[in-house]
């Protein structure tokens, strides 16, 4: 079983996300648990909470359908100890919020080492952010996201997303979301005969047992450019094939599936052409 979906507004509060996924005929969504480009927000009220779980039950999402994102402000390998205190914080209230919604799943950017600090030591600091975060709520996954590998941010190999798992230490409380714009950005082709390649590659070094989520976009640039732009399927570097497969393709069962393309107008018609491809 297939499910997919797009990133959704939070616009209004929380609980609108899961009414804005139906109206695009989605069964997965992704959403900001908060404004995402702020540090601080209000807690939820009561009334978002149950109105969310509501909306939720109403629609048909269950949490294995929805995958949140954290924050754009978070970097969890901040070489900076007081600047990484702040961003570990936060991130354990979005890990909190996802907990109070009912939710199994938070999908974060590892972070960067803004060259200060080699890359081994901002994948430790990674992880020992992650795993106070997990140890803390524990009913939450922490979902890794794979980067396009640009500027200095970690997370663009499966070596990396491998090591990075095996440096957190906490089995079943972390899981691995692959992005396919970053993933060829970053110099995994996708395309052809290097899907399989890829795949094969990413068995190896993550496995698929960790895969929590997806980020279905095409890339505005080419395999190894490490631009993180994305397109609406089919229209850019990737194209429908690559999507189509995924859709196919039994390893991708009953995760989120999540467009985060260029243009919400397409949304509705870019998940009715994965629907159709899903087996
Ligand atoms: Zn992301
Ligand atoms: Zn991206």
């Amino acid at each position: 079983m297939k499910f997919v979906g797009a990133h959704v507004s939070i616009a209004g509060g929380v609980e609108n996300a899961p009414e804005n996924a139906h109206f695009i005929g989605a069964t997965a969504f992704a959403m900001f648990t908060k404004n995402q480009r702020q540090w601080t927000a209000a807690p939820y009220g009561p009334g978002n909470i149950a109105a969310f779980k509501e909306n939720c039950r109403k629609y048909g999402y269950t949490p294995a359908q929805i995958l949140p994102h954290d924050g754009y402000l978070i970097n969890l390998g901040q070489p900076d100890p007081v600047k990484r205190q702040a961003a570990q914080a936060a991130f354990m209230d979005e890990m909190e919020r996802c907990r109070q919604l009912g939710l199994a799943k938070l999908n974060f950017h590892p972070g960067s080492h803004i060259n200060k600090i080699s890359e081994a030591e901002c994948l430790s600091l990674i992880a020992e952010s992650v795993r106070l975060a997990v140890d803390q709520v524990p009913e939450v996954m922490a979902v890794i996201e794979n980067t396009a590998g640009q500027g200095s941010n970690l997370g663009y190999s499966f070596e990396q997303l491998g090591e990075l798992i095996r440096l957190i230490d906490r089995p079943g409380k972390v899981g691995v979301c692959l992005d396919t714009c970053h993933t060829f950005a970053a110099g995994y082709d996708l395309r052809d005969e290097g899907f399989e390649m890829t795949m094969k590659h990413f068995a190896k070094y993550v496995g698929f047992e960790y895969l929590a989520g997806m980020h279905l976009n095409d890339a505005k640039a080419g395999c190894a450019s490490h631009l993180d732009r994305h397109e609406s399927l089919g229209k850019g570097t990737l194209g429908w094939p690559v999507f189509e497969r995924i859709m196919a393709d039994p390893r991708f069962d009953g995760i989120p599936l999540i467009l985060e393309t260029v243009d919400p107008d397409l949304w509705p018609d870019e998940i009715a052409h994965l629907k159709a491809a899903a087996k």
